[in-house]
């Protein structure tokens, strides 16, 4: 037998893969990615796929950055971990100083974790006992969205809002007032944006209105709700709900995991209009791919409450062993000096127009309900009936078999359900956009057949 085969048969017989039916998987041939070079995976048979998802939203100037690659080997040189429980390390110093120089002014102080889904934990625990170190114990409660997604640890899934992935656990979960997020495309209440005047707004308010003196905090995932479907808010949607925050006195908690680092079109979401959330959450970009590590930000009132003598034991009683991993870290910084240096976000704008062009000719295809876009962030919706919306059957797996069809092309995506996510790298080339675009095009067409009428 190869040492391919051995390799794929020691996958099917050991590994448990995320979010993925094993059955499935189990019948499947896997794809076992060995190495990447700039917008491209290799895989153990020296194939090539174009990364048309980034690992997972992660990738942001490519596989191979030399200048990433040298900064982690350079610190492995000096030392690869020690603590942040009492210690500190270099790289953790610089990278929490630029991140409070880059992030919405206010934002003053830097917390560590891992993950975004950890990151979100920590938001919440933060904004939880600001209250109460505050003397307003009333305020216990948190308002989340519709489609929300800030990830999957217990208390990251009590605030989301997917119920594919969130409504089986829910015994476990503790309870959230829950406001409605717009999805214009199927529109809860039934409206038509810009007509409807955001009304789903005026619910929120309802909510902040009864609720206001329960609540500490509002999270959301600012422009963009990813995992629901690349969900995008209509312009005046996020300031609003600043403003709202502000006015009921509820802290309002950024979740930029996915939408940050450049995916918008700006370095953060909530830059594009001008928004100050009271605690940012970031992760997935933020080692440009690299390594796992999350931070989240707060504003010197919520650092402040925490100030205290030790026997007062305000103390934040939280973190995490690999806090602050120095690795993590000095993969983080060298993926800010990239950025810098390759002017990444000024070069992406035109790189964003080609995108939308190329976009507006997937609307030729009948399967194709609606196409959404922030940015490099962009979702395809399939539907069964263009007309009436209705989704296929799940049995049909449509979204799986464009996915499997452009990997016979040489593209890797992973598609939400029958929404296929098209989210490459920052670095992609034109080229290979139009690369990338072309064979998802032709995958969706070959699957689903039939243009539109
Ligand atoms: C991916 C994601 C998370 C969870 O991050 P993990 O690193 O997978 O735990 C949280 N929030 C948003 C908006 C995300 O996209």
């Amino acid at each position: 037998m190869s040492w391919q085969r051995r390799l794929e048969q020691a996958d099917k017989q050991y590994i448990w893969h995320p979010f993925t039916q094993m059955r499935n998987y189990q019948e499947m041939d896997p794809v076992i990615i060995e190495r990447g070079e700039g917008s491209y995976l290799i895989d153990i048979y020296g194939r090539r796929y174009l990364d048309g998802v980034s690992s997972l939203w992660v990738i942001v100037h490519g596989h191979r950055r030399e200048e990433i690659d040298r900064a982690i080997v350079e610190q492995v040189g000096r030392i690869s971990h020690s603590t942040l429980l009492g210690l500190s390390n270099p790289p953790a110093i610089e990278l929490a100083k630029q991140l409070v120089e880059i992030t919405p002014a206010g934002l003053e102080r830097v917390f560590y974790s891992d993950n975004g889904s950890t990151g979100c934990e920590v938001a919440l625990k933060m904004a939880f006992q600001y209250w109460h170190l505050r003397g307003e114990d009333r305020k216990t409660r948190f308002i989340s969205f519709t489609n929300a997604y800030h990830g999957d640890t217990l208390g990251a899934a009590s605030v989301g809002g997917i119920d594919l992935f969130h409504e089986a656990y829910r015994p476990l979960l503790f309870p959230v007032l829950q406001a409605d997020a717009p999805y214009c495309y199927r529109c809860p209440l039934g409206l038509n944006w810009p007509a409807c005047g955001m009304t789903c707004l005026g619910r929120l308010e309802r909510i902040l209105k009864d609720h206001h003196q329960e609540v500490a905090a509002l999270i959301i995932e600012p422009l963009v709700q990813g995992a629901a479907g690349m969900i995008t808010q209509p312009l005046g949607f996020l300031p609003a709900v600043r403003e709202l925050c502000t006015r009921y006195g509820v802290l309002m908690i950024a979740d930029e995991v996915a939408v940050g680092f450049g995916r918008t079109g700006t370095m953060f979401a909530c830059d594009h209009e001008g928004v100050k959330p009271d605690v940012m959450v970031l992760a997935k970009g933020i080692t440009g791919g690299y390594l796992p590590l999350a931070a989240t930000l707060a504003t010197e009132e919520v650092y402040g409450a925490f100030l205290g003598e030790y026997h007062e034991f305000k103390t934040f009683f939280h973190g995490h062993t690999y806090t602050g991993n120095p690795l993590a870290c000095a993969a983080a910084l060298a993926n800010l000096d990239v950025f810098a240096r390759d002017e990444t976000i000024e070069r992406l704008a035109p790189k964003i127009d080609l995108l939308s062009r190329r976009l507006e000719q997937f609307k030729d295809i009948a399967a194709v309900g609606d196409v959404r876009q922030q940015g490099f962030m962009t979702g395809v919706e399939l539907v069964a009936d263009r007309k009436t919306k209705v989704p296929f059957p799940p049995q049909e797996k449509v979204g799986i078999g464009v996915m499997l069809e452009a990997r016979t092309r040489g593209v890797i995506i992973r598609p939400l359900g029958d929404i296929i996510v098209i989210m490459p790298p920052l670095s992609i080339t034109e080229g290979e956009l139009e690369e990338l675009l072309g064979v998802i095009h032709q995958s969706i067409q070959t699957v689903t057949g039939g243009t539109a009428r």
